[in-house]
């Protein structure tokens, strides 16, 4: 058979995008069972609270849903990076904090341990985030956001240690977190050169979690302040080589990127799930409002906007897996989930009319948690930055 001919026979047997094997439908349905039979009845509880209840955050440990992708041997579930990606979506249509919780600790902390610590390393961290330990990724200041590498946390070497000092924030995860992979500059004359990623553990002496943000929405993920005075880390905790922490950042948040890609897919599908139910049984002029026209016409595009950005997501989640360049695929899946978990959100809340604004529904929390989505792990702008470059770079 010829090149072409063996190409256009595997791509005639390679299943839909949409098309789960049976290890990745048993998952999800498992999380679904477990985000509507647990986590939906504290859902605004937790949001009021501002706090994540710790049951149910023992319990998706017990589910295995902080390790998805950890090997067995760890405790983990030698999962793929698709499955954190269904598993987030799943979580995100009813509690979008819950997603980013199990986001931050699979796409970013896990998976830097795994691809970039050393032996040593891994048998230390990795069974305790598989099964009790919640983790944080710590890059952004109140001086570098968009800019991250102009981060001016500093980290001197003395002996057998690093003594950090300077201030993280908007941390995510931060307030129950264990583990801490942290961003400091060792070499600040080397420029970014010099950034280098560090396993702080919460009790080392000199590292302290400070306030915590009152947010807009995914109030009940926390984010926080860390305060790092004199903190003495091992130089065994240095993850990777020293001066190679930008690398690091840079390609973990190139497949973090796709993780809230799935929250937000996850939150519009919430979003419309609502508004569809809603529409089918409350009465107006005598029928169904979902008899309307106009209400169809609403949902029908929500709907196929919704499938847009999972078929984005799952295509970049799916190139990861594959091993194959993902990079302008992943920032364009961030970028289009966010705008239309927003507009979903938004308009779901039309659908639902004047009890759609009220607390009494769960839609308007979904439009809180929304905008988030434009902003983190790379705003809207930056995430269209990458997409140019890539495009414009082609001959
Ligand atoms: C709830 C929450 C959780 C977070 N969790 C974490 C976490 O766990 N770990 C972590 O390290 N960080 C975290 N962050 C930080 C987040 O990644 C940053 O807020 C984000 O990268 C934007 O940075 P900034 O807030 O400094 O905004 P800025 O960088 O100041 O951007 C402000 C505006 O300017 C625009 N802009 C900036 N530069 C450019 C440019 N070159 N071209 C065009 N437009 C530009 C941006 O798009 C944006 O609209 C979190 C933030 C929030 C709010």
């Amino acid at each position: 058979m010829s090149l072409q001919a063996a190409s256009a026979a595997e791509l005639r047997t390679a299943p839909p995008l949409t098309v789960l094997g049976d290890e990745e439908q048993m998952f999800r349905d498992a999380v679904r069972r477990f985000a509507r039979e647990r986590i939906a009845p504290h859902v605004r509880q937790m949001d009021e609270a501002a706090a994540f209840r710790k049951d149910l955050l023992r319990e998706m440990f017990e589910l295995g849903l902080m390790g998805i992708e950890i090997p067995e041997e760890f405790g983990g579930q030698g999962g793929t990076f698709f499955q954190s990606v269904i598993a987030i979506e799943a979580l995100a249509a009813v509690d979008p904090s819950a997603a980013v919780i199990v986001d931050v600790q699979n796409t970013l902390v896990n998976n830097v341990l795994m691809r970039w610590a050393s032996a040593d390393q891994k048998r230390r961290y990795l069974p305790k985030l598989a099964t009790d330990t919640v983790g944080s990724f710590c890059l952004s200041e109140a001086g570098s956001g968009s800019d991250a590498f102009a981060l001016t946390t500093r980290a001197r070497k003395d002996g057998h240690h690093f003594v950090l000092s300077g201030r993280k924030l908007w941390i995510t995860n931060a307030a129950e977190a264990g583990i801490y992979l942290l961003f400091a500059n060792a070499n600040p004359e080397d420029g970014y050169r010099g950034i280098t990623c560090f396993v702080i553990e919460r009790d080392f002496p000199g590292f302290e979690v400070g306030k915590h943000e009152d947010k807009l929405g995914i109030r009940a993920s926390s984010t926080c302040e860390l305060i790092l005075d004199e903190c003495r880390v091992p130089a065994a905790n240095v993850l990777g080589e020293v001066g190679k922490g930008y690398k690091i950042a840079i390609e973990t948040l190139n497949e973090g990127r796709i993780g809230i890609g799935a929250q937000m897919t996850g939150l519009a599908q919430g979003a419309l799930d609502h508004a569809v139910t809603y529409a089918k049984e409350r009465r107006q002029f005598g029928k169904a409002i979902a008899e309307f026209q106009g209400v169809q016409f609403e949902l029908a595009e929500m709907a196929t906007q919704t499938e847009a950005a999972r078929l984005l997501v799952y295509n970049a989640a799916r190139l990861r897996d594959a091993g194959l360049p993902f990079l302008t695929e992943a920032a364009m899946a961030k970028y289009f989930a966010a705008d239309i978990a927003e507009t979903t959100a938004s308009r779901s809340i039309e659908v639902l009319g004047g009890v759609g604004f009220t607390r009494d529904y769960p839609v308007e929390k979904l439009y809180r948690d929304a905008k988030i989505g434009r902003i983190y792990e790379g705003t809207t702008n930056m995430q269209k930055v990458t997409i140019a470059k890539q495009i414009l770079a082609k001959p």
